[in-house]
């Protein structure tokens, strides 16, 4: 079977960010309001629903930038910080301090299998994009990672409109080829794995129980092969 084109997920595939997004709206509490007593579990239960990912079936096209996206956003953040007993007046700072808490780059890292399977795939020739359910800075984060010499295109729903198992997010990431020349490799069975085979593409189900292969150069190696 030819392979014109692998699509990766990120986060948890490619990347993992220690403690997402808990972690971050605690650091960012504990960096503004000293003393607090939340826990990083208050914050979790708060955020167990309202991310655009948990609504995939309803499309958020009418956000067209990065400064729209998280003023939606900003809804939950909002929510979450009241619930924990912050204040109406430092909610605009709490905010900001989770935009660039979230985006910065350096709180990401690559696991240790992913260049090799990156590198792989180029010597192969096979084009590389990543689809995400991600916030619209995904590109910047790509890139301050190192992976732009081998990822040809980033999706992020946040700026597409659809998020995964979305077909429409598939379609858009495969635009130009046909989805059964595709590879999907992620590591949500319902987002990557079954959203991709519905969408007519190959789904590869890595870094989870019941996963095809163990890691991406696992999963890379037997598409290639
Ligand atoms: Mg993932």
């Amino acid at each position: 079977m030819s392979v014109e084109l692998v699509v990766f997920d990120f986060d948890g595939t490619l990347a993992y960010r220690p403690g997402m997004w808990s972690q971050c709206l605690l650091d960012v509490f504990d960096s503004q309001r000293p003393r607090h007593g939340v826990t990083i579990g208050d914050l979790r239960s708060q955020l167990r629903d309202g991310f655009p990912w948990h609504q995939p079936e309803t499309p958020h096209t009418q956000i067209r930038s990065a400064n729209d996206w998280w003023r939606m956003f900003g809804e939950l953040i909002d929510r979450s910080y009241l619930a924990v007993g912050a204040e109406i007046e430092e909610l605009e700072s709490l905010r900001d301090g989770v935009r660039s808490h979230f985006c910065d780059a350096s709180r990401f890292h690559l696991y240790p299998d992913v260049v090799e399977a990156m590198q792989e795939l180029r010597t192969a020739g096979v084009p590389v994009v990543i689809l995400s359910n991600h916030v619209p800075e995904l590109v910047a984060i790509t890139s301050e990672l190192g992976l732009d010499g081998y990822v040809d295109k980033v999706f992020t729903s946040a700026l597409i409109g659809y998020e995964k198992p979305h077909a429409e997010a598939f379609g858009i990431a495969c635009r130009g080829f046909e989805p059964s020349t595709a590879w999907m490799i992620g590591d949500n069975p319902t987002a990557d794995k079954r959203g991709a085979e519905d969408a007519g593409m190959h789904g590869v189900l890595v870094r989870h129980p019941d996963g095809d292969h163990h890691n991406v150069l696992a999963a890379v190696q037997a598409v290639l092969a």
